[in-house]
């Protein structure tokens, strides 16, 4: 399938099926994780159990699979010293996930991950700047179909620079974002919360206000990523206010109890569903899940598209 087909489902009011979680799906297979590069490092050190949880997704129904470079941003390459890799090990992840689609029966395509990974805003713009162009350069020219800019736990500014760095590769282009509710106001803002309960929200901006500027700068699909399930409906609702684009979401299943994700016991595929139900009756066609959703979770999503 090429980014024409999701094109026209998305136009005909379909619901396309994005792929889950890829770091604790890795950790479950046995994969090492670093300590710095996280689950970026699996792509050279164990490029079959990436393939692997590729093919897992597929199975599941996914339409669209997300590269494992997430991790692999090269600030953060070159700060932990793997600077002679990255474009190597970039190139990597792309050709696992290229694989993983080509050997499957159905159709799929291979989104380009970028991130915001690791606390680098404190570097300022002109460093992610930088940054955010060398990753976008590297994944244009590997023949992707799109590119996911996975702005999640950022925040306005940074957001925006990335989205305008974007601009410069000819892909279709998809803006994830994650949000947090604050309970002195109870409002949606642009933020993130790791770990529901035990710690207070990270809070950057309203959510409406941030998504009105990021609108403004960006008319493909926004999509609400990293965020907990139960705020879903609410930030679709204000991201349909702001934008014309369409709207997507891959939410968690649990929150950190650091240095591993809990899933919430006893949530099942089943509920995961209904959650995505009520989604796609807001308005997101775009579906698929973040930390602690795996394909066991993404499985039933195809469903939807009845
Ligand atoms: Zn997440």
């Amino acid at each position: 399938m090429s980014y024409s087909n999701i094109k026209k489902k998305l136009e005909s009011g379909q619901v396309v099926i994005l792929d889950g979680a890829l770091g604790a799906e890795l950790e479950k297979v046995g994969a090492p994780m670093d300590k710095n590069l996280w689950v970026g490092k699996c792509s050279n050190d164990r490029p079959d159990l990436v393939l692997k949880v590729h093919e897992k997704y597929i199975e599941a129904g996914a339409d669209v699979i997300t590269t494992n470079t997430y991790a692999l941003a090269p600030i953060s390459m070159k700060e932990h010293g793997y600077q002679d890799n990255i474009t190597n090990w970039n190139i990597k992840s792309v050709e696992i996930a290229k694989a993983a689609a080509k050997n499957s029966k159905s159709e799929v395509i291979v989104a380009g991950s970028i991130s915001t990974y690791g606390s680098w805003y404190r570097l300022g713009q002109d460093t992610l700047k930088k940054n955010f162009e060398e990753h976008l350069k590297i994944l244009g020219d590997t023949g992707i179909d799109l590119i996911i800019l996975e702005a999640m736990t950022s925040e306005v500014d940074t957001v925006k620079t990335l989205i305008n760095c974007s601009k410069k590769v000819n892909l279709p282009t998809w803006l994830s974002v994650s949000c947090a509710f604050d309970e002195e106001t109870n409002k949606v803002m642009l933020g993130y919360q790791e770990s529901i309960g035990n710690t207070k929200a990270e809070i950057y901006e309203d959510f409406d206000k941030a998504i009105k500027q990021f609108s403004s700068l960006h008319d493909g699909p926004i999509l609400i990523a990293h965020s907990d399930i139960k705020i879903i409906n609410d930030a679709i609702k204000i991201i349909k206010n702001n934008h014309k684009g369409f709207i997507g979401t891959y939410p968690n299943n649990g929150y950190f109890e650091k240095p591993h994700w809990k899933s919430i016991e006893g949530f099942t595929p089943e509920n995961y569903l209904n959650e995505a139900k009520s989604w796609v009756k807001n308005g997101s066609q775009i579906i698929g899940g973040c930390c602690g959703v795996g394909p066991d979770l993404i499985k039933p999503l195809s469903k939807l598209k009845q």
